[in-house]
């Protein structure tokens, strides 16, 4: 499989480029040269086959020969290593649960891929791999969370001082090792900008191989389809079933129409949405307008121009309609979220995040003009990753799992440092050099 860049159909890489460099250098988007077509045995006999096995079939094409089958296959065994449950909420709503993983949100699955595929490279080469990553608080515990102890890699995460939950700031800095935590005594905005810096600073990429680690890395987009099979295999309701994504970078709703396009039997999808909505505005009317984000209670889904949105277009070869077809978005508000999080655990007891209280109201809202639909939403994050939100709305924030507990009794360490570069470079260089 090769990946050509979404600005030049003529720049060709295979997989180990295309994760290398996070990005092609005209800044484009890396897409694959063709979508596989699963065949028919596969999709009949999905039931019968194991998480490993559906795993390793979807992605052996994607990585072609840049890893050996041995290989790939314990590193889809480690990124798979954890349950996803489809849990009943409503007669006709289902949730994917895919926030069991390590650091409680559906990040790990891509971010676990990413970092054993990293780590296989880092092993080919004579340098190390230095992942950079600017969070606002879910991204980085994922990445670090993946690569600690993965050999021939170091993590530098940057995140905004005071502006993280106390949960996430002890995934960001406790867990030491080739995890280093910056912590940046400005915004997200700032931590983002030093990290783009760092990727055009010349002198410092000729010296060290400086990589990313965010969702448009294909090595983390691609194995989020592997999830929507194995809601599949645990699907017995019939007909196919519609599928409400909440969304902001639109990363997992286009794995999603990948797996779709690939032949996996799902109806139709739902891009959920919080005020920012610019997805759709764009179903609605034809036209796409992307803006600056504004903050919300579901705040990972707080981006204002959703980087995936070149590569729904190219699923589709640019035509809105066949789009229309196969994804309705629906935008729902803050109220709405919390009144969907206190309706569901009065009637269901069930406690939704805020993220898949978006994707519930929305299922539900199509559901109500579709009679007769049934479907699924992705869980993507544990209520607990959102305390003040789901106390607000119910009055009681649920119990932080156990796995997180011992993390919580770890010592932070991080390098307090002002937004500049200068500093930023030179406290880099230093992490490096005592290696
Ligand atoms: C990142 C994130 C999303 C948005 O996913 P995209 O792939 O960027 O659309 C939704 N919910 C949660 C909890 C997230 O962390």
């Amino acid at each position: 499989m090769r990946y050509f860049s979404l600005n030049n159909n003529h720049h060709y890489v295979d997989f180990k480029e295309a994760t290398l460099q996070g990005m092609a250098p005209d800044g484009g988007l890396y897409y694959p040269e063709s979508i596989p077509v699963w065949n028919n045995n596969f999709i009949k006999n999905l039931k019968r086959k194991s998480k490993l096995e559906i795993g390793f079939e979807i992605m052996a094409p994607y990585v072609g020969n840049t890893i050996p089958e041995k290989e790939l296959y314990s590193i889809v065994e480690e990124t798979l290593d954890f349950e996803f449950p489809l849990q009943p909420i409503s007669e006709n709503i289902y949730s994917l649960e895919l926030f069991h993983g390590p650091t409680l949100a559906f990040k790990d699955v891509g971010a676990r891929f990413l970092s054993r595929c990293m780590g296989f490279f880092a092993g080919k080469l004579a340098k190390k791999i230095i992942v950079l990553v600017a969070t606002s608080g879910d991204t980085g515990g994922a990445v670090a969370a993946a690569f600690h102890n993965i050999p021939g890699t170091e993590v530098i995460i940057l995140y905004p001082s005071g502006k993280v939950s106390p949960v996430q700031e002890k995934q960001l800095t406790a867990l030491g090792g080739n995890i280093h935590a910056l912590e940046i005594e400005g915004d997200f905005d700032d931590c983002q900008k030093l990290v783009k810096m760092a990727f055009r600073d010349e002198e410092l990429k000729k010296n060290i191989l400086l990589t990313s680690s965010n969702s448009i890395n294909v090595a983390r987009w691609l194995p989020q389809q592997i999830y929507y099979a194995l809601a599949m295999t645990q699907w017995d309701k019939g007909h196919e079933p519609v599928v409400a994504v909440p969304s902001g970078n639109f990363g997992n709703l286009c794995a999603g129409i990948v797996a779709k396009q690939s032949g996996l039997p799902i109806g139709h999808f739902i891009a959920a949405c919080n005020a920012n909505d610019v997805f759709t505005a764009y179903i609605n009317t034809g036209t796409y307008h992307p803006t600056s984000a504004v903050p919300t209670l579901s705040n990972a889904m707080d981006v204002g121009n959703p980087s995936n949105f070149a590569r729904i277009l190219t699923m589709f070869q640019h035509d809105y309609q066949r789009i229309r077809e196969m994804i309705s978005s629906i935008a729902v508000s803050d109220v709405e979220t919390l009144s969907t999080i206190k309706d569901v655990f009065e009637t269901y007891q069930y406690v939704l995040d805020p993220h898949a209280a978006v994707a519930y109201k929305a299922l539900q809202d199509y559901c109500f003009g579709h009679p007769g639909q049934k479907g699924f939403i992705l869980g993507t994050a544990h209520p607990v990753k959102f305390p003040t939100v789901v106390q607000e709305a119910i009055g009681y924030s649920p119990a932080i799992p156990q796995s997180l507990g011992a993390l919580m009794k770890k010592i932070k360490t991080a390098c307090l440092i002002p937004p500049e570069y200068a500093i930023f470079k030179s406290t880099l260089l230093k992490i490096l050099k005592n290696l």
